[in-house]
């Protein structure tokens, strides 16, 4: 039997150790937070995501490690002794750290993104704005998840306030994107370089936080060039394991808003829509297994559960529908749990998620 470590023992975890049970794997997390959601599948070290000391222990316990989480400091990671194998590579934490890095990243290999702009101050953003025109989506580089570290400026009057909420520097600004639709693709690469591509999802956000995803998304045309963007991602990072690339529609554009190093929201619902979900995949692909079937088993519909944990009851609304609760404690705009819905055909598919939207209160 191999001992997997993982750096986070969020939902994301929690899921990559339920996978990991049909494989004979155990698992050893390293999260600082009291009884996290991956607790209940497996041992936790309860250590700062940078302690020397936590990561090394990890790494003594384990034949290998992963994380699920992007914001893993890769200095600390490299202060783990070699011998114990780390993946994803730390060029695509690294790249996915920073929104500056992850955009050239991009550029290098011919996929497009919205026009953007460094900013470390605000005579930097006023020239922005200028150039890009408003509205302006300001971020900081680092540390930004669900839409945190963000502001829209929509006039000019609003640039002072917005550099100094972030902080004044290490920001991007970006050509705000009148998209039509968000999308993404996931796939896995193993040790040996092979790859594998799930479908492409359609993702709603409110806030930043994903909402609801559909797959497979109705983009046609639009698959091959997604496949296409992410095989050069995947290649040139020389990754291993699960990566998500997220990305806007507009018109007959997609253009790259960033990656995921790791499991993603916008695939739970592989774990019931797939053959073989991302989750079973990360771990295929880091062990250098062969990868699995990413093809699906219908039509899929994953819609998160936000905030506070519905009552069960909702489960009589659908047959079809999985219900995943994590465990943990409620709190506005946290996520709790998922539900993921697979019918036989799309038609069905969006009906029972929108009934089942209702019902939930979305
Ligand atoms: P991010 O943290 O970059 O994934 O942003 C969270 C969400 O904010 C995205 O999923 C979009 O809905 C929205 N967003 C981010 N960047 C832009 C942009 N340049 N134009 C329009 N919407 C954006």
């Amino acid at each position: 039997m191999k001992t997997v470590g993982v750096i986070g023992a969020g939902q994301l975890g929690q899921m990559l150790g339920m996978a990991g049970r049909s494989l004979d794997l155990e698992f050893i997390f390293l999260d600082p937070s009291d009884n996290p959601p991956a607790a209940s599948v497996g041992r936790v070290l309860q250590y700062a995501f940078d302690s020397h000391v936590g990561l090394q222990k990890l790494a003594d316990l384990t034949d290998l490690i992963t994380y699920e989480f992007e914001n893993v400091p890769v200095m600390a990671l490299n202060s783990i002794s070699a011998g114990t194998p780390i993946y994803p590579p730390a060029a695509a934490l690294r790249h996915a750290q920073d929104r500056l890095a992850e955009k050239q990243l991009f550029g290098s290999i011919n996929i497009p993104v919205p026009e953007f702009r460094t900013v470390d101050c605000v005579e930097d953003l006023q020239t922005a704005a200028n150039q890009i025109g408003l509205p302006i989506v300001l971020k900081t580089r680092r540390l930004g998840y669900d839409g945190k570290g963000q502001r829209i400026v929509r006039h000019a009057d609003e640039i002072v306030a917005a550099v100094a909420d972030l902080g004044s520097t290490d920001l991007i600004a970006e050509q705000w994107v009148d998209f039509d639709r968000e999308i993404s693709i996931i796939g896995a690469r193993n040790v040996s370089g092979d790859i594998q591509m799930y479908p492409l999802s359609e993702n709603v956000h409110s806030d930043g936080i994903l909402q609801v995803s559909i797959a497979p998304a109705d983009a046609a045309g639009l698959a091959d060039v997604a496949e296409r963007y992410l095989t050069d991602l995947l290649q040139k990072l020389e990754y291993v394991g699960t990566l998500a690339l997220e990305l806007f529609v507009a018109g007959d554009r997609l253009l790259a808003n960033e990656f995921a190093p790791r499991v993603h929201n916008s695939g739970h619902w592989t774990i019931e829509g797939s053959v073989v979900s991302q989750f079973e995949n990360h771990l295929r692909a880091i062990l250098n297994l062969p990868l699995g079937d990413t093809s699906m088993r219908g039509f899929a519909g994953m819609l998160n559960l936000i905030g506070t944990m519905p009552d069960k009851s909702a489960l009589k609304l659908s047959p079809n529908c999985h219900w995943h609760d994590y465990g943990k404690t409620p709190r506005p705009g946290r996520k709790l749990g998922h539900a993921t819905i697979v019918a036989e055909s799309p038609d069905n598919r969006d009906q029972e998620v929108r009934k089942l939207a209702k019902a939930l209160g979305f």
